[in-house]
């Protein structure tokens, strides 16, 4: 139907976490959203506006959409398969599984599946690194949920079998691309520094370079990762191989759990930002995190779930109550890592990571109508004093009752619009069989 307004959607009675500079917190506050999915005005009050559609928010919550800043969302297909166990008897459990069963299918499967469960929980966006790049994006084009991906580097062939130069050339295919419309460089995915040789990592920071893409790797996750990248490199750390290769100054670092001051500084010097994600880490015991060094060093942090083999759900809201929680407690300190920050660090402090914060991360005019709605009535969100904290505390993935991306609702009612639930479920769930197959006689 033609239209001649310009707002299509105002949201009233909001309380409004706008996780601007200031933290501004607008009671009773609307927020309109205009035909091309930004968002018009924000402010207290009535506002005048000519949408159609009036939602009522009762009072509720609304916030940015969460930003899931390091995950591997195909891994879904391998949820469960290994724990209990060190990161690298997981690994050596899932790698082989994942040559004998993934193709492009069933990545788009278990992506699919991984696109419900993250709208559903309030995640709009997702820096991905997973293989067959292009399904993942294929899920992100019909379920809306933004995806930011690139083209993972291991030295083996992986399961995308490949020879180097083979992979150099479709990697230069991929990243001449367009990439979306916010913006986006395009990114490199070298899966570490203990699965990559120094040639190698060189040869991809010359590729990021002259494409001007990011690079999203795994970075200081262990203690048996730091003895490797030692042994083979030299008795370097991860932190310092990755400058030496000129990877670091466009890095989006995953974990950074063992890091010494001077690489707390190389981090900072180089602007990367530091991918905290605490689900994982502490299923894997892989230690916890400087995070408070970070902070004052002036790093960047933003939160993942990590994969869902590792993770194992992909859940933002536990990785902000666990981040906070565990730096209080190694600080013997309550008043760190205070609700405020930890909401930034699952929303803008993403965005910026992603170098994304222009458009997203925050609700503020101008910027996508990308952003979430609580249930007003949730018990264990009541009584609300401080919005912060109640998220930073309180909410859980079952209190999301609608999330929208670009101005337009993906999840209405705790039901998604966009995937076709039953499907998926099934589909992975069959899937899952063929997994446990793989593996038996292991
Ligand atoms: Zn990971």
């Amino acid at each position: 139907m033609a239209t001649t307004s310009a707002d299509r959607i105002a949201i009233v009675n909001a309380q409004i976490v706008t996780v601007d500079k200031t933290a501004t917190v607008i009671d009773n506050g609307t927020i309109v959203v205009k035909h091309d999915g930004s968002i018009g005005k924000i402010g207290a009050g009535r506002i005048d506006h000519d949408a159609t559609e009036v939602v009522d928010a009762g009072g509720a919550i609304v916030m940015p959409g969460l930003i899931n800043a390091h995950t591997h969302l195909g891994m879904t297909l391998f949820r469960g398969l290994g724990d209990d166990m060190s990161l690298e008897a997981f690994l050596a459990r899932l790698m082989p599984a994942e040559i004998r069963v993934l193709d492009y299918d069933a990545v788009h499967s278990g992506t699919e599946l991984a696109a419900l469960e993250s709208l559903l929980g309030g995640i709009t966006t997702s820096l991905d690194m997973y293989y067959m790049p292009d399904a993942a994006l294929k899920v992100a084009e019909s379920s809306r949920m933004r995806l930011q991906t690139g083209t993972t580097f291991l030295e083996s062939d992986g399961p995308e079998p490949m020879k180097w130069p083979d992979r150099l050339a479709w990697v230069s295919k991929w990243l001449e691309q367009p990439r979306d419309n916010m913006g986006s460089t395009g990114w490199v995915a070298p899966h570490s520094t203990y699965l990559l040789g120094e040639d190698h990592l060189r040869v991809i920071a010359e590729l990021a370079a002259r494409y001007e893409a990011r690079v999203h790797v795994h970075a200081a996750e262990t203690v048996g990762e730091m003895k490797l990248v030692a042994d083979r490199h030299g008795g370097r750390t991860p932190i310092q191989v990755l400058r030496d290769t000129g990877l670091l100054g466009r890095a989006v670092l995953a974990h950074g759990v063992h890091l010494t001051d001077d690489d707390i500084k190389l981090i900072a010097d180089a602007s990367a930002s530091v991918v905290h994600c605490p689900a994982s880490n502490f299923k894997l015991a892989s230690g916890i995190a400087r995070l408070i060094d970070l902070q004052e060093a002036g790093v960047n942090i933003a939160l993942g779930t990590d994969g869902p083999a590792s993770g194992n759900d992909i859940d933002l809201w536990i990785a902000i109550r666990l981040a906070g929680y565990m730096q209080k407690t190694m600080a013997a300190n309550p008043e760190v890592l205070p609700a405020r920050d930890l909401v930034r660090m699952a929303t803008i402090n993403g965005a910026k990571a992603l170098q994304l914060d222009h458009v997203i991360g925050s609700l503020e005019v101008g910027k996508r109508a990308d952003l979430i709605m609580l249930d007003p009535d949730s018990p264990s969100l009541t009584p609300n004093f401080d919005p912060h904290t109640t998220i930073a505390t309180s909410v859980t993935r079952a209190d999301v009752v609608n999330v929208m991306i670009d101005g337009e609702f993906v999840v209405r009612d705790r039901e998604c619009l966009t995937i076709d639930k039953q499907q998926v479920v099934r589909k992975v769930a069959a899937l899952g069989k063929r997994v446990l197959a793989s593996v038996d006689g292991d």
